[in-house]
């Protein structure tokens, strides 16, 4: 097993701390180091895609899981058995010629199946088919005391560690449920919207014909036109689907692949950041106007459909010396005068964003703090560094928090823990069954820490 000390941070490149980094290959290995961890705790850590500090902890241990990568053979049902290392990505490349795909895909490819489950990631088709943990069937978990535990759906452990950001102990494996497909490609349609109000009702238009949909928004965009946006849905093509726009088809060699890819090759970061209100304004209005207003029946390989974001694999360069803050945050239907309001102070306030997506969420997952719940989801991206920063998301939490809504644990980096106590009604579960299960609380980040988790 590798060891050192190293410097870490999450994507978003916010509040780096050091630790003593653990690299297991067996799982042996992985419990040796956990019953070894120090005082301050151990902490397990994927792919470290999660924006905020969910994979450090200052002081103490991570346990970087990347070493465990074995994927076993899909049975006949799609039931796959792999270790909790194994990226998406590599799933999907495994899988898609046989005609599987992973249950929930996100926006990245670059995430752990560990990094998943204890995120429990909501994928494009929630409303269909919930957030990741509802697909596996068993894990296995070291928990505090160096033992495995075989943990299976139902039970008050799963619940807590589906979601559970790694404070349950560490995911070494799961048996994952598969999704069969007809092809590799996705049969796609977008359309442009020209405020929120449209772009909400297109979303609703059609019901879940179409299961997967997100759509960009743009936060510069003010007056009539704020909240406008491009909305993209998509269905697995079948295998007589011809290109509707076979121009504008994009098939490429790699089907599983993200399409091109923007490198910036050890480039450091760009101090100030390239996205000031001016350029961010610039960039969402030619993103905005190069959109198609409506087109249907595009072909795309399944991995450029859904890991649109790893075309651009160093984008967390580009937000200048302080890094990103990722902000999502979801609320129910019905309350969709605050996602109004929220979107109308993001732009009244100039803030630069260029990355936004809107979301549907169906009915809430099992997991204590699982992000999903009926509603819209939204998440940005904001330079960390643009001033007034952390009191304005202060006051949109509030208002979130005061409409039912909730921001996601996963991606922060900066809530106060009043706010994520109000905002987590299963907190209080959890940290129940954490003292029971952890009673030295072997299991910490500096996120845990921050919100008191
Ligand atoms: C470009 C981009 C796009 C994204 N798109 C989406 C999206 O569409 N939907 C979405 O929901 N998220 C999205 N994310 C967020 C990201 O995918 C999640 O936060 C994910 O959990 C990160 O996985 P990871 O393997 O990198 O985990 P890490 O970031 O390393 O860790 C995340 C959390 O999981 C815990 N953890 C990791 N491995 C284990 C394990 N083996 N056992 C126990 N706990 C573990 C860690 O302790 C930590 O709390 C995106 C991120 C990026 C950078």
């Amino acid at each position: 097993m590798s060891v050192d000390t190293v410097s870490l941070s999450g994507w978003g490149r916010t509040a780096p701390t050091t630790a003593v980094r653990f690299r297991p290959r067996t799982h042996e290995e992985a419990a040796a180091a956990v019953r070894g961890r120090g005082p301050r705790g151990v902490i397990a850590r994927g792919l470290g895609r999660s924006p905020g500090d969910a994979a450090q902890n200052a002081g103490g241990s991570v346990l970087d899981l990347t070493g465990l990568a074995r994927i076993g053979g899909v049975d006949a049902s799609g039931a796959l058995h792999c270790d909790a290392g194994v990226s998406l990505e590599r799933l999907l490349r495994v899988l898609l010629p046989l005609g599987w795909l992973p249950p929930v895909v996100p926006g990245t490819g670059r995430v752990t199946v560990g990094g998943a489950i204890a995120s429990d990631l909501p994928g494009l088709d929630h409303r269909r088919s919930g957030s990741f943990a509802r697909h596996v069937s068993a894990l296995e978990l070291l928990t505090a005391d160096g033992e495995v535990r075989t943990v299976l759906p139902g039970t008050a452990l799963f619940d807590a560690t589906a979601g559970g950001l790694g404070l349950t102990g560490v995911i070494l494996g799961a048996t994952l449920r598969l999704r069969r497909v007809p092809t590799a490609l996705m049969s796609v349609s977008t359309e442009r919207a020209e405020d929120l109000d449209d772009l909400l009702a297109r979303f609703t238009a059609g019901g879940d014909r179409l299961p997967y949909a997100s759509a960009w928004i743009d936060l510069t965009a003010r007056g009539r036109a704020t909240g406008r946006g491009i909305l993209t849905r998509g269905e697995h093509a079948t295998p007589d689907m011809r290109p509707a726009h076979a121009g504008r088809t994009l098939l490429s060699p790699r089907s599983g692949g993200a399409r091109g890819r923007f490198r910036l090759p050890g480039c450091p970061p760009v101090p100030g950041g390239l996205f000031g209100p001016a350029p961010a304004a610039l960039y969402n209005e030619v993103r905005y106007r190069g959109a198609p207003r409506a087109r249907t029946g595009e072909l795309r390989p399944v991995g450029a459909f859904f890991h649109a974001a790893d075309a651009y694999p160093d984008a967390n360069l580009l937000y200048g010396r302080g890094g990103l803050v990722r902000y999502r945050f979801t609320v129910g239907y019905g309350q969709e005068e605050t996602l109004h309001r929220v979107v109308r102070r993001i732009a009244g306030r100039r803030g630069p964003a260029v990355r936004a997506v809107l979301q549907r969420f169906g009915a809430a997952d099992p997991g204590g703090l699982s992000f999903a719940a009926p509603g819209w989801s939204l998440a940005l991206d904001l330079p960390a560094a643009l001033p007034g920063l952390a009191r304005f998301l202060d006051d949109v939490d509030e208002e979130v928090a005061a409409a039912g809504g909730r921001v996601c644990l996963a991606k922060d980096s900066r809530m106060r823990p009043e706010a994520a106590a109000a905002m987590y009604p299963g907190l209080a579960g959890f940290q129940e069954l954490r003292a029971r299960l952890d009673p030295t609380e072997a299991f910490r980040s500096d996120l845990s820490r921050r919100l008191g988790l």
